[in-house]
């Protein structure tokens, strides 16, 4: 294998002045994958090269300079996995560098919690990362949500876990929105079956796009976080495709690292 350029990573302003947490959106260069899932693929579902894989994840850590990671299964459901702040009740569950791979798979599209020195990851290409922070009460989460998790609000799900279990003020909380799916590609053609009529209003008016930014945006306002707290960086994936992995663009493809830790 051949080593290709640096990784490109992307951060929010907002988390970026916390001193306790570490972030990055990495885009898809700076990995070891071949075509098509060039070239830093974390996704090991997508049929890319299992050393491959495991050779981007290690990238990813160590570029966050973080020795472990949780790697969701993703489903598109609305499941919260919270992770207790005792690190020894998790047995098997992290990614490790130089160690053999989890024997646990979390199921769940979301996940929350307080442990350090731990990058929540989420892999996408497409769907929407939102990353949150609570910097006070030194708690993270990391959200995955493509159009099934905004119809079930797994956002705003998540933000009730942040506040219910572990005191969260909502008016303290930072989100970032990954780039994903736009208003511009967003096209949902069986929207009349597939979206409920509730989230009409984020269509388009002279086509079938919709714009789930808003939808993200607005599930955070309405669990009470402040409008200046939340950004997105408005970065379209299928209209990025030498930037980032797009399923809508290329189908067989990879998916990229969006991750937040607590230092
Ligand atoms: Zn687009």
């Amino acid at each position: 294998m051949t080593l290709s350029g640096a990784c490109s990573v992307l951060g929010f302003q907002g988390f970026l002045s916390c001193g306790s947490l570490v972030h990055g959106v990495f885009e898809r260069t700076g990995g070891v994958s071949c075509a098509p899932f060039d070239t830093l693929n974390v996704g090991f579902s997508t049929g890319d090269d299992l050393y491959a894989v495991t050779e981007n994840r290690n990238r990813v850590l160590s570029r966050l300079d973080l020795p472990r990671a949780l790697f969701l299964n993703q489903v598109h459901g609305s499941r919260v996995l919270v992770l207790p702040e005792d690190e020894k009740k998790d047995p098997g569950l992290f990614w490790k560098p130089g160690k053999p791979g989890p024997k646990v798979f979390a199921t769940a599209d979301a996940v929350v919690t307080k442990q350090r020195r731990l990058a929540l990851v989420i892999q996408v290409a497409d769907c929407q990362a939102v990353m949150l922070a609570d910097p006070h009460k030194k708690v993270i989460a990391n959200v995955h949500s493509g159009w099934r998790g905004s119809v079930q609000n797994i956002i705003g799900e998540c933000v009730d876990v942040m506040t219910g279990r572990f005191g969260c003020d909502p008016g303290q909380i930072l989100a970032g929105i990954c780039p994903s799916l736009g208003p511009c590609c967003a096209e949902f053609i069986h929207y009349l079956k597939e979206i409920p009529p509730d989230l009409w209003k984020y269509k388009a008016q002279d086509n079938d796009c919709f714009d789930f930014w808003a939808v993200s945006v607005d599930q955070l306002l309405a669990k009470g976080l402040r409008p200046d707290h939340i950004e997105n960086m408005n970065l379209c994936t299928r209209c990025s495709p030498k930037r980032f992995f797009s399923f809508r663009k290329a189908k067989k493809t990879g998916r990229f690292a969006c991750a937040i830790g607590l230092c």
